[in-house]
């Protein structure tokens, strides 16, 4: 990258306009531009071959596109992919392809954030602080790369996204929501938006801004657990957008976008797992339709939470499930690479 050369990934449709034209491109080149950009995912103004050779030269004096290149992929024993990318300025991310081909499923798990700023304390990612925000494009980019990989291993494309990797996405709602923009675009990879999931630890002011926005997509809370006491304990944005407040935040959601919403809830032994656990949590499903995905846990180097036993996680969520509440109960995936929910550091 040289200093005085634009982002050209960071500029929207009338900026690159703009731009084009100033550099004397004829009108109709911007959707060729695009396409190569945000369509085919294309990387280098040199294999933009509709273009000629001198406008291709105009660009690269112009503009850089920041990459993402493949540092370092590992695959689990259940067929779970992990991907760790260095970002143009060195840091790193991490995401997760979850094949369940039985089902036809191939769900990407992105990263939103380089790092994250909410220090839960189960989390491997949180304790790495934030480094930064990631842009749209390098959101877009990771579906991008991961999709390439999904059609080459299992000759289908994923199907399903969710923001549930380092970061908290609603803290980088701008970009979040550009990268879904791009993502659902019809002149881009034309996702429809009930395959994506935006999951957050909760941030009642966006999850109220993201219904008013119109949005489509689909909301997870990461819950853990359904009494303040215990979630101040583990997750510290608790303090400040306590359960009621949360709760009045996804009915305001539900009412405004009709959009489905789901809880996550790791299991703690002997912390959240409880039948006293279990009433809380059925208190809190019954305002609005939600689904509850219990997560097994996957302990973290040097912290100090404990997996709940098999036993135990079907117990608590057969209990829930007398109360004609939807719940699933989800076997980690990829725990034997650090890939699965809490786990993902950059590390490795
Ligand atoms: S669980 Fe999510 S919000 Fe909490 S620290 Fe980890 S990445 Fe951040």
């Amino acid at each position: 990258m040289e200093l005085n050369k634009k982002d050209i990934l960071s500029l929207t449709k009338p900026q690159l306009k703009e731009s084009l034209i100033s550099l004397g491109f004829e009108s109709y080149r911007l959707q060729q531009v695009e396409d190569w950009l945000w369509k085919h995912g294309v990387r280098q103004f040199d294999a933009m071959s509709n273009l000629s050779k001198s406008q291709r030269a105009l660009l690269e004096e112009t503009f850089f596109i920041p990459t993402l290149t493949e540092d370092k992929m590992q695959q689990s024993n259940d067929g779970t992919l992990k991907f760790r990318f260095k970002l143009h300025d060195g840091y790193l991310i991490e995401s997760v392809l979850i094949p369940v081909a039985e089902e036809d499923r191939y769900t990407l798990c992105v990263s939103s954030q380089a790092g994250c700023s909410l220090s839960c304390k189960f989390c491997a990612t949180g304790q790495m602080g934030l480094l930064r925000h990631l842009t749209a494009s390098e959101i877009f980019d990771q579906y991008m790369w991961v999709n390439a990989k999904c059609i080459e291993l299992y000759g289908k494309p994923l199907t399903n996204i969710v923001y549930m990797g380092m970061g908290e996405p609603l803290l980088n709602y701008k970009n979040v929501m550009e990268s879904v923009a791009r993502l659902t675009s019809e002149s881009g990879p034309h996702l429809s938006a009930k395959r994506i999931t935006i999951s957050t630890a909760g941030i009642a002011k966006m999850i109220r801004k993201l219904a008013d926005d119109g949005t489509k997509v689909n909301l997870a809370l990461s819950l853990h657990a359904a009494d303040d006491k215990k979630r101040n304990t583990m997750m510290a944005i608790n303090e400040t957008n306590n359960l009621s407040t949360l709760m009045e935040a996804l009915k305001y959601f539900y009412k405004k976008s009709g959009n489905r919403i789901s809880y996550e809830y790791i299991a703690f032994q002997n912390f959240n797992d409880t039948t006293a656990d279990a009433k809380n949590l059925i208190r809190m499903c019954s305002q609005f339709p939600v689904r509850v995905n219990v997560i097994e846990y996957n302990p973290v180097k040097g912290l100090d939470f404990i997996k709940s036993s098999e036993d135990r996680i079907n117990d608590f969520a057969r209990e829930v499930r007398k109360h004609g509440i939807m719940i699933t109960v989800r076997r980690s995936r990829g725990k034997d690479i650090d890939a699965a929910c809490g786990q993902l550091a950059g590390e490795g």
